[in-house]
């Protein structure tokens, strides 16, 4: 596996030296699995372009250390809540006064979701509920918030596998993503004018502990996907932060019902270099 260390670019973000705009001051951000992998790396990003971040995490440890590095609050939840859900969108509103930006990220991906052949169907229900029911309970909780401030960017993340068949195969993951994709697709249009936007983030594989210890025990597997990645490596989960802070600011503010591929090129590539 190829890693930061070997990307300029790639390992000054994840250093942190990337000289950052600071195009989201007085705005408040809400982020879901904010204590670990893309939510932790998001979270530290729209901080640092002037956010005030709400973490939200199942993991109250994890959780509470992001809020600190943020300087924002915490609020423990769990995303399938949906009065959790609701109280989380209120005490964002509560604290600050405002709910702008609402990254709907957490997500699980557990070894039992696998073939359709093996997937039995308490697993297909557990993914469905963390990865695609929450999504609909967080977005139902934050419009209202958008509506009446007749503003708000809600980014959703999908996976660059709701686009694209695998034949290693998590199928209800991959289901859930899809869901997330279209139902993300639809929000966007409906409040287009009442300058809501929605965007599913689509991320190809990132360079998470998760990911890292998978494939250190299995290099076959990890030679296997990296072989349709046309950049040679995964991304980091700083480069995927930059994505979203994109989509939460202005600066995207023609950017509307996506499905934005962060994905190294896999999604464009036939054939990748050798
Ligand atoms: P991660 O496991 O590092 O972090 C996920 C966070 O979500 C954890 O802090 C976890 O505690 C939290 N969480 C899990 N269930 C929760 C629940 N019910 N309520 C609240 N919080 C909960 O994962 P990651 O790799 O950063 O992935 C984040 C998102 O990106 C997920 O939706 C994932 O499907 C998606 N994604 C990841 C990759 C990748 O390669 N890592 C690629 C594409 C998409």
């Amino acid at each position: 596996m190829t890693a930061a260390a070997d990307n300029p670019a790639a390992a000054a973000t994840a250093a942190g030296e990337q000289p950052v705009c600071r195009r989201l001051v007085g705005r408040t951000a809400v982020v879901t699995g904010a204590g670990s992998g893309i939510g932790l790396a998001s979270a530290l990003r729209l901080a640092s372009e002037g956010a005030r971040v709400v973490c939200a995490d199942v993991d109250t440890d994890r959780g509470k250390a992001a809020a600190e590095q943020t300087g924002g609050l915490f609020v423990e939840t769990d995303v399938t809540d949906e009065g959790q859900v609701e109280a989380l969108y209120k005490a964002a509103y509560d604290t600050y006064g405002s709910v702008d930006i609402a990254f709907n990220n957490a997500g699980i991906s557990p070894p039992d979701d696998d073939s359709i052949l093996t997937t039995e169907l308490d697993a297909w229900q557990r993914v469905q509920h963390v990865n695609l029911t929450s999504v609909y309970l967080c977005c139902r909780q934050a419009i209202p918030y958008m509506r009446r401030q007749g503003r708000g960017s809600i980014i959703n993340t999908a996976s660059f596998v709701a686009v694209l068949g695998a034949a290693t195969s998590q199928i209800s993951y991959t289901a859930s993503k899809g869901g997330v994709l279209a139902m993300s697709r639809e929000l966007g249009v409906q409040f287009a004018r009442e300058g809501i936007r929605v965007n599913a983030l689509c991320p190809g594989p990132v360079n998470t502990p998760l990911l890292q210890e998978l494939f250190a025990k299995d290099p076959e597997r990890a030679e296997r996907r990296l072989v349709h990645v046309p950049v040679g490596r995964f991304a980091e989960a700083e480069e995927i932060a930059a994505a979203v802070a994109f989509l939460a600011s202005d600066d995207a503010s023609f950017v509307n019902a996506t499905d934005f591929l962060v994905d190294g090129g896999i999604a464009g590539a036939y054939v990748t270099p050798q």
